[in-house]
């Protein structure tokens, strides 16, 4: 048993790798991310091809929630934007691939609550969290663990670290990445399948180092 954010919550939970320190995950209302500091004028997916299902108006929210690189240490300028890209012959990636060493910490782009913690074939370790607001969705799959003590429920601030950078489920064992997938919580559709956004020219801040 560990205590985060006042919240009494069980390890017994979770499952994966499991590492400490659980100091890295700050309560919202101790989030150093609320300046804005660093941020980048939004262009290119507010002008490029995007699904009809996403308004102006849900942009402009996705800006102002200034998210961070959700890996540590990586920069914006050196994100290699594949969301286009094609799997299949029907669909493309709609999230990015952040390559990075294995075990290098996952942050919270956002600050965000936990929704959903599994492994399955595909995703392999993944976590599913929303905003504070509860209009975005933030996917994290092929994860090597979680951060010890992280539980459905647990409200983290931006920059915490939830987990670690791996090649569970489909992804190729030599090649670790964060899948990381943005999108927006669609009315009339289930929490997990809403409209994808392009996170790419959305992230005011570079991941921090914890
Ligand atoms: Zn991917």
């Amino acid at each position: 048993m560990v205590i985060l954010g006042g919240l009494l919550i069980s390890a017994a939970c979770n499952r994966g790798v499991l590492r400490p320190p659980a100091e890295s995950v700050r309560p919202i209302d101790a989030s150093p991310w609320t300046t804005n500091a660093g941020a980048i004028a939004p262009t290119p997916a507010h002008v490029g091809p995007r699904n009809a299902a996403l308004s102006d108006s849900d942009l402009d929210a996705l800006w102002e929630r200034q998210l961070m690189v959700p890996v540590a240490g990586m920069v914006r300028a050196s994100l290699h934007d594949d969301f286009t890209s094609k799997r299949g012959s029907d669909r493309i990636h709609g999230a990015l691939d952040i390559l990075a060493s294995r075990s290098t910490p996952v942050l919270a782009p956002d600050d965000c609550v936990i929704g959903r913690m599994f492994a399955g074939p595909v995703g392999g370790i993944v976590i599913y969290a929303t905003d504070v607001t509860s209009h975005f969705v933030y996917y994290f799959a092929h994860l090597d663990g979680y951060l010890l003590g992280l539980a459905v429920g647990d409200r983290v601030a931006k920059g915490s670290v939830i987990g670690y950078v791996g090649s569970t489920g489909n992804a190729s064992a030599d090649t670790p990445h964060l899948h990381f997938q943005v999108m927006k919580r669609g009315a009339g559709r289930a929490w997990w399948d809403g409209p994808p956004i392009n996170p790419v020219s959305f992230f005011a801040l570079d991941g921090s180092r914890p």
